[in-house]
């Protein structure tokens, strides 16, 4: 059923920031949105373009090798004037990994400490070995936890105040150490969470949906669908990680 309302959805440097398909999360965005009569407009920004954010309601950055994030770093830098408003504007924006990293203070790259965009108080070191794995997340967007896989070798600190994005029930997160993962401050989710993050974890990509629908139309009121498929994957993953299912500890 149509509603006659529609969001627009900016994807920045897909072309250089789209580890384990992390594009992946704009589709999901995309059919979520039309299966709810709701018109999804995806605009890509490209190297040596530059991001419109006015009309914009989400942004999404995916995550990347250091040398590619080494590559659009002076890029998004450019632009962090018109990101930091967006952001203390409401705007919302998921960030993965690499363009999580980013989104901080700086981010340390072999010897040199580049300059992120001070969109959150955060910053990142580096420290061995790589995490990697699979991850399982509980967080406060979400009903179910937040399932995926993580590979990076920063180390993410958020500021004092800083809410993460959830408590570590499997995995790694921001640093190994802190049995956190991700950041949450306003509308912005960054996460270390690919997989893509989005398909398996409905309630994150709704809490998205939802928040940019408040700002733009304020109401973030959305209708269920039908996710028996997207939590059955959910759940099967959990259950691997865990060691539980809905019939009971294995
Ligand atoms: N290059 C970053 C790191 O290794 C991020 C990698 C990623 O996006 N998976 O920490």
């Amino acid at each position: 059923m149509a509603s006659g309302r529609s969001l627009r959805v900016l994807h920045l440097y897909p072309e250089l920031l789209n580890l384990y398909g992390d594009s992946g999360n704009i589709l999901v965005l995309r059919k979520r949105m039309e299966w709810r009569g709701l018109a999804c407009d995806v605009r890509e920004v490209h190297m040596g373009e530059r991001a419109t954010l006015a009309g914009t309601d989400l942004v999404f950055i995916g995550g990347g090798s250091d040398r590619e994030q080494r590559i659009v770093c002076d890029e998004l830098l450019a632009q962090r004037r018109e990101l930091a408003s967006f952001v203390e504007d409401g705007g919302v924006l998921l960030a993965v990994c690499g363009g999580y990293q980013l989104l901080g203070h700086s981010y340390l790259m072999g010897e040199e400490k580049v300059r992120g965009l001070s969109l959150v108080d955060l910053y990142t070191d580096r420290g061995s070995p790589r995490l990697i794995g699979n991850v399982v997340v509980e967080s406060r967007i979400a009903p179910q936890p937040i399932v995926g896989y993580e590979n990076h070798g920063g180390r993410t600190h958020l500021g004092k105040g800083v809410e993460s994005l959830g408590r570590v029930l499997r995995g790694h997160g921001n640093d190994g150490l802190s049995g956190e993962e991700g950041c949450l401050y306003r509308n912005v989710v960054g996460t270390y969470v690919h997989g893509p993050l989005l398909p398996k974890n409905p309630g994150v990509a709704d809490w998205l949906i939802a928040r940019a629908l408040e700002r733009r139309y304020g109401t973030g009121e959305l209708e269920p669908l039908d996710d028996a498929d997207e939590l059955a994957a959910n759940e099967t993953m959990r259950a691997r990680l865990l060691g539980t299912s809905r019939f009971g500890r294995h």
